[in-house]
């Protein structure tokens, strides 16, 4: 433990965003770069508890030596911090920016006062490595001879990939798109990670041997049988990408968007051209409603916000979270407490009110002569317990609304992985439509094929996709060698 009393002197001290006013202008990232003092600062401020909670099943997906490497901050150790680091998670420049941190919620000063920034500690100790040049190529002294297809390059075929090519194997990473890195490139707005820092990785990983064959769809540009004839092993970490329809009259309208196809667009053109080539779903001057919350929902508010639209509204068939913890989420679990994000602080200082409403449902979309959808009629709903305790909805009579929309966009949720590759594999689903691959051995039942990420557990987050992407791919190395050296 670096400092006894750093605890008691030191108040928690989160890395600053650029204002909501200047950010809300551009796609640039709203974290403002670390402060090296503070976070020495921050780093004594964990108490290097008897128990670490934030590096148990409650707290780091990736089990992150959280303790370790925060005393190494505190005594200036810091390459030695970024290798502690790197031990575990293979990407926490992605995860000090985008994970919501659930070691922070099981960090054992959080019970009676403000917990460790941990992730903002994880974000610098990587992005001081990267300034520093410490997190240079490094290629496997020898080769095994075996190859693995990795199929989908977001953070779990990424980690996967960045394991086994570690372990010798000769991995190539197939991804439709035009660019690898998955929800990190086409999901997950440019101002909370920017592209760049996605495509400098790639690049190590390139230099270390990994090779990378974008815009080719498994199943359509390469069969799948290919795969099963070229490569040793085949993993599938295609992400869970079908998303969640709302059938209320009047879907058929124009203005009514997937969250994806809106937040997709708009990272292809600012990338391929800065918006010059008008390829993006315009938010500017519209009265937009998104409907669903969670980041999704977020990143379509300050995406909006951003266009210069004319108003905004999220609608959450939810009730409003509690603002502190409630006897239902206890420390150390993660507490689902109200927050406000980015987008949340963007649209409350564009227009004077929190965004959300709660505890509201769509019931039909409303359009003009010439089909393009100009508001959404609503309903209040409660939630109660029924006799078996299930929370089940009511519809609150009298409680009708009807709210202007230019433009809607759906962020409810996704359904799983798209079956046509699965099927083409021979690859069997859950009840849930995901790849059937049980956690710890990630095999599915086709001889040579493994399942990770979104596309095996469903929608997620980042750091998961990381967890399933090493574990897999030890598993996978297990399966060529006999044995496995990996963690
Ligand atoms: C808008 C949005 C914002 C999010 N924000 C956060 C956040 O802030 N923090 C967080 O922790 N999580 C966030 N998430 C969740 C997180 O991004 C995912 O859980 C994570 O990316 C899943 O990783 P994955 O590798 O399993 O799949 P994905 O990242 O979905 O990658 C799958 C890849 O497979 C490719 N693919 C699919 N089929 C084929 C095929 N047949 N051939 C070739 N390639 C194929 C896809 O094009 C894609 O690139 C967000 C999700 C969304 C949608
Ligand atoms: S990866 Fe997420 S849970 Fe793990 S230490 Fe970083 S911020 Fe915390």
């Amino acid at each position: 433990m670096g400092k006894v009393t750093g605890f008691l002197e030191y108040a928690r001290r989160k890395v600053p965003y650029r204002a909501a006013d200047v950010r809300s202008l551009d796609f640039q990232e709203f974290l403002l770069p670390l402060d090296p003092a503070e976070r020495v600062e921050q780093g004594a401020r964990c108490m290097d508890c008897g128990v670490p909670f934030c590096q148990s099943s409650y707290g780091c997906p990736v089990y992150n030596l959280i303790p370790e490497w925060n005393d190494l901050v505190f005594k200036g150790r810091e390459r030695e911090a970024f290798f502690r680091l790197r031990k575990t998670n293979n990407f926490p420049e992605f995860t000090g920016r985008v994970c919501p941190a659930p070691c922070e919620g099981s960090c054992v000063l959080g019970i009676n006062q403000d917990p460790v920034t941990i992730k903002d500690n994880e974000c610098w100790i990587a992005d001081n490595a990267w300034e520093k040049g410490w997190m240079e190529p490094m290629p496997p002294e020898s080769r095994t001879g075996k190859s693995v297809a990795v199929i989908g390059s977001g953070p779990a075929g990424l980690a996967a990939a960045d394991q086994l090519n570690r372990a010798g194997h000769r991995v190539t990473v197939f991804e439709r798109a035009d660019r690898p890195g998955g929800l990190l490139m086409y999901g997950i707005p440019n101002m909370k990670l920017d592209k760049g820092l996605v495509m400098r990785r790639i690049a190590v990983m390139e230099a270390e041997g990994v090779e990378f064959r974008t815009s080719t769809r498994v199943g359509v540009d390469v069969p799948a049988a290919r795969l099963m004839e070229d490569f040793d092993a085949v993993l599938v970490a295609t992400g869970s990408t079908r998303p969640r329809d709302l059938a209320v009259p009047g879907r058929q309208l124009s203005g009514i968007h997937f969250a994806m196809d809106f937040l997709t667009a708009n990272t292809k053109s600012l990338l391929d051209s800065a918006f010059s080539d008008g390829k993006r779903i315009d938010a500017k001057g519209k009265k937009v409603v998104v409907i669903g919350g969670g980041d999704t929902g977020n990143d379509c508010l300050g995406t909006s916000i951003r266009h210069g639209c004319a108003g905004v509204v999220n609608f959450e068939l939810l009730p409003k979270p509690p603002e502190s913890r409630t006897p239902d989420m206890p420390w150390p679990t993660f507490p689902r407490t109200l927050k406000v994000d980015y987008g949340h602080a963007e649209a409350i200082h564009a227009f004077g009110q929190d965004p959300r409403e709660y505890c509201i449902s769509t019931k039909e979309f409303v359009g003009d002569e010439a089909g393009n959808v100009k508001g959404v009629r609503t309903v209040r709903v409660e939630w109660k317990k029924n006799a078996a305790g299930q929370f089940v909805m009511e519809e609150l009579a009298g409680t009708e609304e009807y709210f202007e929309a230019d433009l809607v966009f759906l962020a409810l949720g996704f359904l799983g992985p798209e079956a046509e590759l699965l099927s083409d594999l021979g690859v069997e689903t859950d009840g849930r439509g995901n790849a059937k691959a049980a956690y710890d051995s990630f095999a599915t039942g086709t001889h040579k094929v493994f399942a990770a990420g979104d596309a095996r557990r469903g929608q997620s987050l980042v750091v998961w996709a990381i967890n399933e992407g090493r574990a897999a791919a030890r598993e996978i190395d297990r399966f060529l060698c006999g044995r496995t050296c990996l963690p």
